[in-house]
């Protein structure tokens, strides 16, 4: 077995030699010169350069402008990359469940936008850090997040994490990725113990389940690349509005919105109901 391996790699590398004398001869004849192509260059954005120290005191500057635990999401005021690429590096998983209750997105039933991920849990379950990164906001919202936490994160991403029975860090805590940050619960606006987690660019929410498999227990790509043009935009539908003037007014079709929002073109729309429109 050893020796056919053996015979089976000898062959193979005077296969490989007999290639490049050959390969030799020929660039020796001018008729059958191919030209050499210069290699293209990656960029590497500069804050994925592995020789680079990571500033936890100042996480992704290169995306945002400031630091300050007054607002949670309000970045009207910063400009958003055409691109930005997010490194998996270093994850962890912020919940062992592997059990989604509530996904991503549109929910036709309550009429508005989901903007993160339902992962059922018990009360007390440990909620981790995602990533290393520092803790921008822990707050309480009777009506909504309940007990909750932000972290920033070097790689350009904030992670949110909602209905928190207990909070074990406080803000401007340093984290590193897998350190216990709250036990979970049913806080805020929930109707049972579930971890509500968000991924978020400069405000703009990301569907985690493209970064995180619950289910099984694993990132889902080693780079997310988050592009701008994908961004999703939402239209509050007022009173009198139809489907075609909204369609009319946010320049796209209502087979579009409707495709987006998974109604159908004689869908009955109710004032205040949030629309995705792009
Ligand atoms: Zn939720």
């Amino acid at each position: 077995m050893y020796m056919r391996a053996v015979c089976r790699f000898l062959i193979l590398l005077s296969v490989m030699v007999s290639g490049v004398v050959k390969s030799a001869a020929q660039d020796a004849m001018p008729s059958r010169v191919t030209p050499v192509m210069p290699m293209a260059r990656v960029e590497i954005p500069e804050h994925l350069n592995p020789g680079l120290a990571v500033d936890l005191e100042n996480p992704a500057s290169f995306l945002y402008p400031e630091w300050s635990n007054s607002y949670v999401h309000n970045y009207d005021n910063v400009k958003l990359p055409d691109s930005v690429i997010i490194s998996m590096k270093g994850y962890c998983m912020p919940t062992d469940s592997t059990y989604i209750t509530d996904k991503f997105g549109y929910r036709p039933r309550r009429g508005r936008q989901h903007m993160g991920l339902d992962i059922r849990i018990k009360t007390g379950d440990t909620i981790r850090a995602a990533f290393d990164g520092k803790v921008r906001i822990s707050r309480y919202e009777r009506r909504g997040y309940g007990h909750y936490l932000v972290i920033r994160h070097p790689n350009g991403l904030e992670t949110l994490y909602g209905h928190l029975s207990k909070k074990l860090v406080a803000e401007n805590d340093i984290v590193h990725a897998g350190d216990p940050i709250a036990l979970g619960g049913n806080t805020g606006r929930s109707t049972g113990p579930h971890l509500h987690f968000e991924t978020r660019i400069l405000g703009n929410a990301i569907n985690p389940a493209l970064m995180f498999d619950f289910p099984h227990q694993r990132a889902q790509t080693d780079f997310y690349v988050y592009e701008k043009n994908t961004r999703a935009v939402y239209y509050k539908v007022k009173s009198g509005d139809t489907l075609s003037g909204i369609a009319l007014k946010n320049e796209t079709s209502v087979s579009s919105i409707c495709r987006l929002n998974g109604i159908s073109s004689n869908a009955v729309i109710k004032p205040g109901q949030t629309l995705r429109v792009r």
